[in-house]
């Protein structure tokens, strides 16, 4: 079998990432990504997208154009785990050896998870921001929806950006309401968990805008079926005493958000732990049963906010401990659970959420964060995917100091 120096399960954000960033600190590592897809998404720009502020082709690339120079390529899907032997199998029957391991596949979006869902998304008013091929078809609604009632659901935690399914909804409000539309359009947000928002202290500012668009807030209202033809979508609503009801919401265009866990083959092997994420040590982002694994971006089990911007700061940590454990050194970097979260409350301002482990606030500027801003906006629509691009895939640690990708 192949082996090398460090395995990357996972060409996504964290994995090209990291790997861009060990190469720049090391050029003769023999390092390897095993990556099934031949295209790399920018994923946080699809909240623009179905908002009609962004290009959708603007956020794809080859993923041949983002493997860092030196590192080696494996087209296919990582199937199992035998962390014992340091290998790895993968679906076409291939093994391959490590000796250290990068684990960072992200999570799985569980569209089957919700009664009927697969079978309508796409059609009779059924959409989601988390699909490349299903952005557009948000921005095609929302312009072309006159009067009715519009639903945006928002799974139980933990997802990748937790603000995403409430982002659709202000930027389809925003619009509606600049074309004088949203007297008419009777819009509800579904919220499976007790809150609008996991940090308490951007509550408030975000509560402000669901009153400015006039949104009906139901919490404790999950999401569980949906029959698209009839445009029915059932949810299972908690009282305050903890009874849960079925209740039928009849929809014109409904914006979903899916159920989302690690993928079934972390879930199945000897990483994961008892909720089915990759276990990490969340400062040091190691293995806690297999010292040569490490694990980054959204498959961890660290509670974080699963965001590009949480990568970004994890990356440099990955990088530089699985070099000293390399090297038989001490682990010198931690992680602060740092992620960030821009809150696209209207069109042309975004608030900036910063935050660390247990909600800490770590805002980048010296200024109010829960304040929407204009700069916020430039620095989510251009600045931003231009650090994605060009900073962090390519390892370039000082181009993306500046917080939140
Ligand atoms: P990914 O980037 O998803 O990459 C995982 C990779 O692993 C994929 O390329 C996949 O093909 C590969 N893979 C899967 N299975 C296997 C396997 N078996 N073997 C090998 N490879 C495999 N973040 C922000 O910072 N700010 C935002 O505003 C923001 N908004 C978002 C809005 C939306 C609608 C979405 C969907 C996400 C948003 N995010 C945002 C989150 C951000 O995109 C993710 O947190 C980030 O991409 C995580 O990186 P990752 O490498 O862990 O996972």
């Amino acid at each position: 079998a192949d082996s090398f120096d460090i395995l990357i399960v996972g060409g996504g954000a964290a994995g090209v990432g990291v790997a861009a960033s060990l190469l720049r600190r090391q050029t003769d590592l023999k390092i390897a990504i095993v990556e099934p897809s031949d295209k790399h998404y920018y994923q946080p720009a699809w909240t623009l997208v179905g908002g009609g502020a962004y290009d959708i082709q603007k956020t794809v690339r080859p993923t041949a154009s983002v493997i860092p120079q030196g590192a080696t390529w494996i087209r296919a899907r990582v199937a199992g785990f035998a962390p014992h032997s340091d290998c790895v199998q993968l679906d076409d029957g291939r093994e391959l050896g490590y000796r250290q391991l990068i684990v960072c596949p992200g999570l799985e979006l569980r569209w089957d998870q919700v009664d009927g869902l697969e079978a309508t998304l796409g059609k009779h008013g059924v959409t989601s921001n988390y699909r490349f091929d299903l952005a557009p078809y948000t921005w095609q609604l929302v312009r072309s929806t006159p009067a009715g009632r519009a639903l945006f659901t928002q799974p139980p935690m933990p997802i990748k950006c937790a603000g995403a399914p409430q982002k659709a909804l202000y930027l389809a409000c925003d619009h509606w309401r600049r074309k004088g539309l949203l007297e008419r359009i009777d819009v509800e947000f579904n919220v499976a968990g007790p809150v609008l928002f996991g940090v308490a202290a951007f509550v408030p500012s975000l509560m402000k805008y669901i009153e400015r668009y006039d949104t009906k807030l139901a919490l404790n209202s999950n999401l569980v079926a949906v029959d698209g033809p009839n445009r029915i979508a059932s949810f299972d609503v908690k009282d305050a005493d903890g009874k849960v009801s079925r209740v039928d919401k009849p929809f014109h265009m409904l914006h979903v958000v899916p159920p989302q866990t690690a993928p079934g083959f972390i879930r199945a092997s000897a990483l994961a732990n008892a909720g089915g994420w990759c276990e990490v040590d969340p400062a040091t982002l190691q293995h806690p049963r297999y010292p040569n694994v490490f694990g980054l971006g959204d498959v961890t089990s660290t509670p974080n906010a699963k965001t590009a911007a949480a990568v970004r700061k994890q990356i440099v940590v990955v990088a530089h401990n699985i070099l000293a454990v390399r090297n038989g050194q001490r682990m010198p970097a931690r992680y602060d659970g740092y992620g960030a979260c821009p809150l696209t409350v209207e069109n042309g301002k975004v608030v900036l959420a910063e935050f660390g482990y247990d909600g800490k606030l770590l805002p980048t500027f010296p200024l109010d964060p829960t304040v929407p801003r204009r700069l916020a906006w430039q620095m989510k629509t251009v600045l931003m995917p231009w650090l994605y691009w060009n900073g962090m895939l390519k390892g370039r640690e000082w181009l993306t100091r500046t917080n939140a990708i």
